[in-house]
């Protein structure tokens, strides 16, 4: 089948033809193409092309695609049933990896996705504290429960629906929104409102609007006005869990969030999330407390078997971290030069092996800035990317993601098309 007629076929069956708004490619006036196989960095479609791939399935393949170190030992586990309705014990040594590399998660709950996560730690924060105000930011995005589809990047932000339809008005109402990297706003907002927050919910690092990095400075300040008001911090990991080293951004930083929300990585590409934290805030969740949260299929072991096989081999290779570092930054420079090269002005972050290019002459440190992108300039560059064999994430809003399957040979081949590409825009 070609992906053309495939496409059709599922937009007569699948709203928009997909089961996740961005792969539809419609930011970027593409048709989309549809996956038929992945090996290391390599990505080939249904018409068998191949691509040098930069989505990296939104983050979980660190390794590389079809990795053997990832896939190890999940036959036998397939053949021994998959799912029980009883724990088992690969769930209580995930439990035990997390809480040996970040401290912070004192106790974790898994459950299947990291929309699942955030929602449920949004939740325990605000039985915990008996408070209903939440806050989030600008353009972060915290999957697609009711209270966090507010003013939220990635698809929403893609697609121009950053507030859902179909979010009731009185979530809107406790959910109130800041701007990262304001600390004036939030003192402003914290002398208003800060004891009537239970939670706040960030990511530690932007990358569901591009990359835009947090400072530390406003990190630490969010940090000491949640503890002054006992409001819960929460840190969405789902994406940075794994990616910025062993300890996440909590680590990468050295700031200590009470609850932590994870998915993607730990679940090596099988569906997965997890949140954790304070044992004493994490103590209110069901059978414990009465903050009810359950799953019928939650720490399955094909998940946790994915997950422990990527984390385990990160945790024997931790150089792993320094060398996709150096990846990142020998792209970030070549893409400089060639934004330079075509006349062109853009903007590349970079935050440890996450990448992403902002075509706007200002440096882009907030959400204002990043919407000052142009996003018309980046689907003609998307596409003709495409056209070249170079497959980047279908909107300026997702982060370009690296693996350890993007060798010196495969980063050459991008930089050079890249290069072609941007002086044909
Ligand atoms: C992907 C993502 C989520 C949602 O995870 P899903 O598994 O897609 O539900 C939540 N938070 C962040 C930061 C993410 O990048």
């Amino acid at each position: 089948m070609k992906n053309k007629e495939l496409f059709e076929a599922a937009k007569k069956v699948m709203p928009g033809g997909v089961n996740s708004p961005v792969r539809s490619f419609g930011s970027v006036d593409t048709p989309p193409i549809f996956a038929k196989k992945a090996i290391g960095a390599q990505v080939w479609d249904v018409e068998d092309k191949a691509y040098i791939d930069f989505i990296g399935g939104f983050g979980p393949h660190i390794l590389g695609h079809a990795n053997p170190v990832v896939l190890e030992g999940v036959a036998g586990v397939l053949s021994e049933g998959i799912s029980f309705g009883l724990s088992t014990a690969i769930e209580v040594e995930m439990a035990q990896t997390i809480n040996r590399l970040m401290p912070s998660m004192e106790m974790v709950r898994m459950v299947n996705s990291g929309t699942e996560a955030t929602m449920s730690a949004i939740r325990l924060a605000r039985g915990y504290t008996k408070r209903d105000k939440i806050l989030k930011f600008e353009g972060c995005y915290h999957g697609h429960s009711d209270g966090l589809l507010i003013k939220s990047g990635s698809g929403g932000l893609s697609f121009n629906v950053p507030t859902s339809a179909g979010v009731l008005d009185a979530l809107v109402e406790h959910t109130l929104v800041g701007q990262i990297n304001d600390i004036e706003g939030l003192e402003a907002l914290w002398a208003r409102h800060g004891h009537e927050l239970a939670g706040v919910i960030v990511e530690p690092v932007a990358a569901n609007m591009g990359i835009v990095p947090l400072d530390q400075a406003f990190l630490k300040r969010l940090r000491d006005l949640t503890m002054s008001t006992k409001t819960v911090l929460i840190f969405d990991e789902v994406i940075t869990g794994f990616r910025l080293g062993l300890g996440g951004a909590q680590g990468y930083y050295n700031i200590q969030p009470d609850l932590t929300c994870l998915g993607k990585i730990i679940g090596g590409g099988m569906p997965v999330g997890a949140y954790g934290g304070r044992a004493d805030i994490m103590a209110h969740i069901s059978p414990l407390g009465d903050v009810y949260q359950a799953g019928t299929l939650s720490g399955n072991r094909v998940a946790m078997a994915m997950g422990l096989n990527t984390i385990n081999y990160l945790e024997k290779h931790p150089e792993i971290y320094r060398q996709l570092e150096e990846k990142a930054v020998f792209l970030e420079t070549a893409m400089i030069d060639n934004l330079k090269a075509a006349g062109i002005q853009g903007q590349v972050n970079r935050v440890g092996s996450l990448l992403s290019l902002f075509f706007t002459k200002e440096p882009v440190t907030d959400y204002h800035s990043v919407m000052k992108s142009d996003t018309e300039v980046f689907g003609r560059y998307f596409a003709s990317m495409l056209e070249a064999g170079i497959l980047l994430a279908p909107s300026t809003f997702e982060a370009m993601f690296l693996s350890m399957a993007h060798d010196d040979e495969v980063l050459k081949t991008f930089i050079d098309i890249q290069k072609e590409v941007l002086k044909s825009l």
